[in-house]
C-alpha cells in the first residue's frame, strides 16, 4: 500500500468549481483575515440569520467533470430527434450564417455584455440594436420600433394593453382577436386579459367586424392557416369605430407583401426568429413591436436612439429612459426589463449579411417552394384550402393523421391542424428533395418539379405585393463579403465592455462567469433544431433535462413545483402573482387584490402586480433599510380583508440579510395573504437558506443571474417560477402542451418551456458545481462583497449593513454626502471608472445617488483589488475637486470618459493627458478606450431619432 492517488483521484482533475470561483484558497484566507473571520462558514453564519439557516446540504448530484457533464449532455441531446420542421405557427427553420454564429452567438464579447445603461461602453451593441429597430421599422412600414420584446405572443399581449391605453373607446370595450391568430398568441393574450380584467372577443374577421365596442383588434399576417388576407377594409372600419389595429406580421413575408403600416395598422408585432435564430425548442427569440407616430411614448420595452457626446459627435443610448416601463413601478404599463438583446442583434446581423436583395431572394424561394408544393398536391387531387399564401399551405384530407405520421417516418414534421387538416410551412431550408419527401408522404410520386414550377403562378395576391423599398441604409449593403462582415462584427465588439474585458460589478444583476462548457451545448443541432410543438417523443432529451432542472431548482429553493416557462424574471413575477390570485379565487378570496411591496423593491415587482390586476400598497423601510415591521403591521391591519400578497426581495435589494424576514412572512400569512419572495438575489442564498422554507409561498429565480445564463446585452433570460404545493396547480399552463392539473392559469410565454434552448446552460452549471460547489460559490460571493465593503468603507460610506456590520452578496456605496460637499456625482464616478477600465456598478438603484456593487464569486482577488485601488484613486480625485485644486467644471471626473481622440486635441485642462487616460493602475497594454465621450441623453430625447442615422453624420 502506498499513498499514491487512485486512478479515480487522478481522473477527477481540477474541480469545475475551482474554475468557476475566482478566489483561490490563499486569496480567501487573505480576505478573511481582512474581515477578521476564521473561515467562510464563520463569515456566513455571522451574516445569515439563524432563523433561516439551512443545516443540511442540498440534495443534488455530486459535481461532475467538464468532460463527464458534456458526455451526459450529449446523451440527452441524442434523445432529441431533430427533423425537418414544417410545422410553422411562428417558428421556422433558418440558417444561422456561420460568420454570425461564430463571431456573435458564440463570442463572449457579445453574450457576456450587460444591458447598455452605460452607453459610452456599449456603442457596439447599441448600433446593432439600432440596426434591428431600423430593420423592423422598414419591414413593417411603421416609424418607431423598440429594441426587442420577449416573443411574438407576449408582444401581442403588450399590443393589447397599448391599444387599451391609446384608445378612447369606453371602459367596457373589448379586445377583438381574429380566429386566424396563432393559438399560443391567443392563449397568452387571454392570460394577460384575465389579469387585467379585459374581455376578449374571438371572431372570424373575414366576415367583417362583429357588433360591440372594441378598443383594439389583433390580426395575423399571414394567418395561422397560412392565408394572406387584405386587412385594409377591416382596419378602416376598426378605426371608424374607435379601435386601434395591431397586426402580428411575419418579417420574411413582409419582404414581398405590403407592410402593416401601408395597410393602416397602428401597431405591428411579431418574432424575428426566422432571421437566423435557431428554433431552440421555442426560444429564446426576439419579439418585436413597431408603432405609428404618436404612440412612441407608450411603447413598452427599451428604445435605442441617437444623441451626441460632449464633442458633438453622434452617439447611441437608450432613449426616453424615464419612460422605461418597469422603472415607473406601479405607474408602469408593462413589466418588461430583461428582453432579448442577443437574439435581436443576431437577427439584425442576418439582415445586414443578406441585405434587402438577399432577404427577398430567401422569401421568394420560400414562397415558390410553397406554391410548387401546393400545385403538386392539387394536381394529385388534394384540396389545398387557400389560394393566397406566403409560406404555409393547408391541405384538407380525411387521411390527415396518417399522412402526418408518414411524413414523420420520412424525417419531416407537418402540422396536424385538425382531424382532416394538415398545415405545411416552407422556409429558408426547404429544398426540392424535401418537397419530394412531402409528396411521397401524401402518396404522390414522379412529380416533374421543373415543369410544375414553370406552370405554377405565385400564391401572393397581386394587390398585396410590396412596392415600397426597405433596408436602404448603407449598413444593409456594405458587408456582403465575409471578410467585411467579420471585421464589422469585430469592430462593433471592440467598442463594448463585456466580462471578457473585466469585472462588471453590477449590484442586483449578478454578472458571473458564463463558462464555455455551459454555453457549448446550446448550438448543438439536437437542442437548437427542435420546434416547440413537436410530438413529445421527439424531445425526450429536453424532457429529461427539464425534469432534472425543475427537480434541482425545487430542491435548491425549498419549493414543491417549478415552471420554467417564464422567459424573464418579471414574467416569473407575473406568473407567481397570477397563481396567488387563482389560489385566492379558488378559496373564497376573490376580493383579495392588494399587493404590498416594500419601497426598496425592484421596479418590476410593482409593474407585475399591476399587470396581475392587483393594487400596489407600498410598505416603508426603516433607517437600516429593512422592511419597517410596524408600518407593515399597520398596513396589514388596514388591508386585513383584501391583502392578496406581499412581495419581498431576499436578501433585500439593499444587499442585507434582514433578520426579521420570518416575522414578516408570518405577519402576512396571519392576515390571509401569500408571500412572494423575489428570488433574483439567490446568489446570496444557494445552499445557505431556502425561500420556500423561511416563509415564501412562491418565488421566481433568474437563471440569467445566479444560474449562469449570460446577459447577452439585455437578454435572453429565464425566470422560472417556483411554488409550494398549494400554488402548484396554478402555475402557467399551455394550450399546446397542457400540464396535468393546470388549467386555471394560461401561459405567460409563447412556448410551453419558454426559452428552453438555453436551459442546458443552467443544467450544466448545477451539474458541474454539485451541492458543495454551489455553497462555496455563495460563500465566495458573500466574502467578495464583504471584502469590497470593508476595503472601501473608509473612502465611501456603506449605506446598509446587517448583523455584524456585514452585507450579503452586494453593497451600496453612498455617494450623496460626497456629492453634497464636492459636487461630484455618481454619474461622474461611473464615467470615471471607464477611464480606469471598469464597468460602473449599478447606479442610483435602489437608492438615488448611490452605487451598488456586486462582485460575484467569479472574480479573483487581483481584479477585486484593482477595483478597490481604482475607487480609492477616484476618491482622491474627488477630494482634489472638493479642495478646489481642480475646478468644478474642468476636472478628470466631470470630463470622463476620455477618448483617444481627446489626446490629439489642444490640451487645455488643468490635469495632464497621463492623468486623463492612464490614471494609476492603467497601462497602455491593457487600456480600454471608450469610443465616445459623455453622452447627452436629454438632447436625444428632445430630438428623437430611433433609426440608423445617415453615414454623413459620422464624417
Ligand atoms: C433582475 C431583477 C428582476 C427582474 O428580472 P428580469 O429578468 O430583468 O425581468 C426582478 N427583481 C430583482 C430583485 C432583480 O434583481
Amino acid at each position: 500500500m502506498t499513498d499514491r492517488p487512485t486512478l479515480d483521484d487522478l481522473s477527477a482533475g481540477v474541480p469545475f468549481a475551482n474554475r468557476h470561483i475566482g478566489l483561490a484558497a490563499v486569496d480567501q484566507a487573505k480576505m478573511l483575515s481582512t474581515l477578521g473571520y476564521a473561515s467562510v462558514d464563520a463569515l456566513l453564519s455571522a451574516a445569515v440569520p439563524a432563523s433561516i439557516w439551512l443545516d443540511e446540504a442540498l440534495n443534488l448530484p455530486a459535481a461532475g467533470t467538464e468532460a463527464g457533464v458534456t458526455a451526459e449532455l450529449r446523451e440527452y441531446a441524442a434523445r432529441n430527434r431533430p427533423m425537418a420542421q414544417m410545422i410553422g405557427l411562428g417558428y421556422y427553420d433558418t440558417v444561422t450564417p456561420p460568420v454570425i454564429r461564430r463571431n456573435v452567438l458564440e463570442n463572449p464579447s457579445w453574450y457576456t455584455a450587460y444591458t447598455p445603461y452605460q452607453p459610452e461602453i456599449s456603442q457596439g451593441r447599441l448600433e446593432a440594436l439600432l440596426t434591428f429597430q431600423t430593420m423592423i421599422e422598414d419591414l413593417t412600414g411603421l416609424p418607431i420600433a423598440n429594441a426587442s420584446l420577449l416573443d411574438e405572443s407576449t408582444a401581442a399581449a403588450e399590443a393589447m394593453t397599448l391599444c387599451r391605453r391609446a384608445s378612447k373607446a369606453p371602459k367596457e370595450a373589448a379586445f377583438l382577436v381574429d380566429k386566424d391568430v396563432l393559438p399560443q398568441t391567443r392563449a397568452v393574450v387571454g392570460t394577460r386579459a384575465d389579469g387585467l380584467g379585459i374581455s376578449v372577443v374571438d371572431a372570424d374577421l373575414s366576415q367583417g367586424l362583429p357588433d360591440g365596442h372594441f378598443f383594439g383588434v389583433l390580426l395575423q399576417y399571414p394567418g395561422a392557416s397560412g392565408v394572406v388576407r387584405d386587412f385594409e377594409a377591416i382596419t378602416a372600419t376598426a378605426h371608424e369605430r374607435g379601435a386601434l389595429v395591431a397586426m402580428a406580421a411575419d418579417l420574411l413575408g413582409l419582404t414581398l407583401l405590403r407592410s402593416p403600416g401601408e395597410t393602416g395598422a397602428d401597431i405591428a408585432v411579431g418574432t424575428s426568429q426566422r432571421f437566423g435564430v435557431p428554433l431552440m425548442y421555442g426560444g429564446p427569440h426576439a419579439g418585436y413591436m413597431s408603432v405609428r407616430d404618436g404612440l412612441q411614448r407608450m411603447l413598452p420595452g427599451r428604445l435605442v436612439g441617437v444623441s451626441k457626446d460632449v464633442d458633438g459627435g453622434p452617439a447611441y443610448r437608450l432613449a426616453l429612459q424615464t419612460r422605461e416601463q418597469h422603472i415607473r413601478r406601479e405607474k408602469a404599463t408593462s413589466n418588461i426589463c430583461t428582453a432579448q438583446v442577443l437574439l435581436a442583434v443576431i437577427a439584425a446581423f442576418y439582415a445586414t449579411w443578406h441585405g434587402p436583395e438577399g432577404l427577398r431572394l430567401i422569401a421568394e424561394r420560400t414562397h415558390r417552394y410553397a406554391a410548387v408544393l401546393a400545385a403538386g398536391l392539387r394536381a394529385a387531387g388534394f384540396t389545398v384550402v387557400h389560394e393566397s399564401f406566403f409560406d404555409t399551405i393547408q391541405v384538407r384530407t380525411p387521411e390527415a393523421a396518417r399522412i402526418v405520421a408518414a411524413a414523420a417516418d420520412r424525417g419531416i414534421n407537418l402540422r396536424l391542424a385538425g382531424d382532416d387538416l394538415i398545415g405545411i410551412a416552407c422556409d429558408e431550408t426547404t429544398t426540392a428533395d424535401r418537397l419530394r419527401e412531402v409528396w411521397a408522404a401524401f402518396g404522390v410520386s414522379d412529380v416533374d418539379i421543373e415543369a410544375l414550377d414553370t406552370a405554377t403562378a405565385d400564391g401572393l395576391p397581386e394587390h398585396l405585393l410590396r412596392t415600397s423599398s426597405y433596408l436602404r441604409h448603407d449598413v444593409f449593403h456594405q458587408h456582403r463579403s465575409e471578410t467585411s462582415m467579420m471585421r464589422y462584427l469585430r469592430g462593433l465588439a471592440a467598442k463594448d465592455y463585456g466580462l471578457d474585458r473585466g469585472m462588471i460589478p453590477l449590484g442586483s444583476c449578478t454578472m458571473k462567469l458564463n463558462a464555455a462548457a455551459e454555453m457549448e451545448p446550446i448550438s448543438w443541432p439536437e437542442f437548437a433544431g427542435i420546434h416547440p410543438f413537436v410530438p413529445p417523443e421527439q424531445a425526450r432529451g429536453y424532457a429529461a433535462l427539464i425534469d432534472d432542472l425543475e427537480t434541482w431548482l425545487a430542491e435548491a429553493t425549498g419549493y414543491d413545483a417549478v415552471s420554467l416557462q417564464p422567459n424573464a424574471g418579471a414574467q416569473g413575477e407575473l406568473a407567481g402573482l397570477l397563481a396567488i390570485r387563482a389560489y385566492h379565487d379558488a378559496n373564497g378570496g376573490t376580493h383579495r387584490d392588494v399587493c404590498l411591496i416594500p419601497s426598496s423593491a425592484h421596479g418590476t415587482n410593482a409593474a407585475s402586480a399591476v399587470m396581475a390586476g392587483m393594487k400596489v400598497v407600498v410598505v416603508r423601510c426603516d433607517d437600516d433599510g429593512n422592511v419597517d415591521l410596524d408600518h407593515l403591521r399597520t398596513t396589514l391591519d388596514q388591508h386585513r380583508d383584501d391583502v392578496a400578497a406581499l412581495m419581498i426581495t431576499y436578501p433585500s435589494t439593499h444587499g442585507v440579510y434582514e433578520a426579521t424576514v420570518a416575522d414578516v412572512c408570518a405577519a402576512v400569512h396571519d392576515a390571509g395573504g401569500q408571500v412572494y419572495v423575489d428570488g433574483a438575489n439567490l446568489n446570496a442564498l444557494l445552499g445557505v437558506a431556502k425561500p420556500g422554507r423561511f416563509g415564501g409561498d412562491v418565488s421566481h429565480l433568474n437563471l440569467h443571474k445566479t444560474f449562469c445564463i449570460p446577459h447577452g446585452g439585455g437578454g435572453p433570460g429565464v425566470g422560472p417560477v417556483a411554488a409550494r404545493e398549494h400554488l402548484a396547480p396554478y402555475l402557467p399552463g399551455h394550450p399546446i402542451e397542457p400540464r396535468p392539473g393546470a388549467d386555471t392559469v394560461g401561459p405567460v410565454a409563447a412556448a410551453p418551456y419558454g426559452s428552453a434552448g438555453i436551459l442546458p446552460i443552467s443544467w450544466a452549471y448545477l451539474r458541474l458545481m454539485g451541492p458543495d460547489g454551489l455553497r462555496n460559490a455563495t460563500g465566495s460571493a458573500v466574502l467578495a462583497a464583504n471584502y469590497l465593503a470593508r476595503r472601501l468603507s473608509a473612502h465611501y460610506p456603506v449605506l446598509y449593513t446587517g448583523a455584524g456590520g456585514l452585507v450579503a452578496h452586494e453593497c451600496i456605496l453612498d455617494l450623496r454626502p460626497i456629492t453634497k460637499t464636492t459636487g461630484v456625482t455618481v454619474d461622474d464616478v461611473a464615467k470615471r471608472l471607464i477611464d480606469y477600465g471598469f464597468h460602473a456598478p449599478t447606479m442610483s438603484f435602489p437608492v438615488a445617488g448611490t452605487l451598488m456593487v456586486e462582485p460575484t464569486e467569479s472574480e479573483n482577488l487581483g481584479e477585486l483589488d484593482r477595483f478597490v485601488a481604482a475607487m480609492i484613486a477616484i476618491r482622491a480625485e474627488i477630494d482634489r475637486v472638493g479642495a478646489g485644486h481642480w475646478p468644478a467644471d474642468d476636472n478628470p471626473l466631470g470630463n470622463a470618459p476620455h477618448t483617444a481622440a481627446t489626446l490629439a486635441e489642444d490640451w487645455t485642462h488643468p490635469y495632464d493627458r497621463q492623468r486623463a487616460v492612464f490614471p494609476p493602475g492603467v497601462t497602455a497594454a491593457t487600456k480600454y478606450w471608450p469610443p465616445v465621450r459623455r453622452i447627452d441623453g436629454a438632447y436625444g430625447d428632445r430630438n428623437l431619432v430611433c433609426s440608423c442615422p445617415p453615414p454623413e453624420d459620422f464624417a
